[in-house]
């Protein structure tokens, strides 16, 4: 009798303590966390600048391409991706590429170049197109674009997603929804994410880059288990003042078109934002995970604020996050850094 009574108090013990028994969150439950930052050593690492969303007088750019390449050589730029428009008929059919037909080295600069272009064709959605000579076929289906990229081995993102919602711009009067683009994402692994800031969001006025942010929170908490998906930011560059408004900081152990397409790819990258030319973006000096205290801490200059995302909700502000016994946690955490004019989003960390 006393032997049954003792197993019944240990069944009740475990019942009681496991997850989701009403009891909350058991804070001693093994969590695991993945950061696409995990092996980056932030004091030895380069941080390249790099823009992949540019136009040029090969589509509807007003300098050409030798200019292009120049002013961003002139700001630090490492890497970068002339992407023209792939209309064919009014534009040049081919990519930009290579640089030798402007009179450009790569290597000569110090600069990666990438090969790419702007899926643009038929006003349906639109993609930046990189690591591949593709440019256009007379497809009208952006699930066969995105296919034949990837049979090329190329890499794909989703571009400016409010554009096609709701915008001022009638050629785009295309609401994809939620379920779109959670389907495109699922189909094909070299398309890595979306364009949180385009170059197009320049205004402080207007709310596009809320938009983007709100549907990249929702695939993320929809997708995360299957697949990352990455943040970016371009300049979507068609004149010269569009230079240097939106950008990706590559993280790498050394510069190489290889270790530039394995950060691009990793998600081993933040990204950057401004709306006017003044302050530098926020920049990330480290972040790290202590797994035993259950905190993220990132270290960063020229910021007034950090705000800590999950979900499209705001679980967290300053330094150091506590993520171990968290509740509000969906699934990931992740950063964005302002300082008034401007702003830095890190990639989603995993929180599991
Ligand atoms: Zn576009
Ligand atoms: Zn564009």
């Amino acid at each position: 009798m006393k032997k049954r009574a003792t197993l019944l108090t240990l069944v009740f013990i475990l019942v009681f303590s496991l997850p989701g028994s009403g009891c909350g969150k058991d804070t001693s439950e093994v969590i695991s966390v993945e950061s696409p930052y995990e092996d980056v050593n932030w004091d030895t690492w380069m941080q390249l600048k790099c823009n992949m969303h540019t136009h040029t007088t090969e589509s509807d750019g007003i300098d050409d391409p030798d200019d292009v390449i120049a002013a961003y050589n002139d700001l630090g730029y490492t890497v970068l991706a002339l992407t023209d428009h792939d209309l064919g008929v009014v534009y040049n059919p081919d990519t930009t590429w290579p640089w030798s037909r402007w009179g450009k080295d790569p290597q000569t600069l110090g600069m990666i170049g990438i090969e790419g272009n702007e899926l643009t064709k038929f006003h349906k959605h639109h993609f930046v197109s990189l690591y591949s000579d593709y440019a256009s076929t007379g497809s009208t289906d952006e699930g066969d674009w995105l296919n034949d990229i990837q049979e090329l081995d190329g890499l794909a993102y989703i571009c400016h997603p409010y554009w096609h919602v709701d915008c001022d711009i009638p050629l785009y009067p295309l609401d994809k929804g939620l379920a779109w683009y959670e389907e495109i994402l699922s189909t094909y692994p070299s398309l890595l994410g979306i364009e949180v800031y385009n170059g197009g969001s320049r205004s402080e006025s207007r709310y596009d880059t809320d938009y983007n942010l709100e549907l990249w929170d929702d695939i993320l908490v929809d997708l995360l288990d299957e697949r990352q998906v990455w943040g970016f930011a371009s300049d979507d560059l068609h004149e010269p003042n569009d230079i240097n408004k939106g950008y990706c900081v590559l993280l790498v152990d050394q510069v190489s078109d290889e270790k530039v397409r394995e950060a691009i790819v990793e998600g081993r990258f933040y990204f950057s934002h401004r709306y006017i030319d003044g302050p530098p973006c926020p920049q990330i000096s480290s972040i790290n995970i202590n797994e035993e205290s259950g905190t993220i801490t990132i270290e960063a200059t020229d910021y007034d604020g950090i705000k800590w995302i999950s979900g499209g909700v705001e679980v967290g502000e300053g330094e150091i996050f506590q993520y171990g016994g968290n509740q509000d946690v969906n699934g990931y955490v992740r950063m964005m850094l302002s300082n008034g004019t401007s702003s830095t989003g890190t990639q989603a960390i995993k929180i599991k």
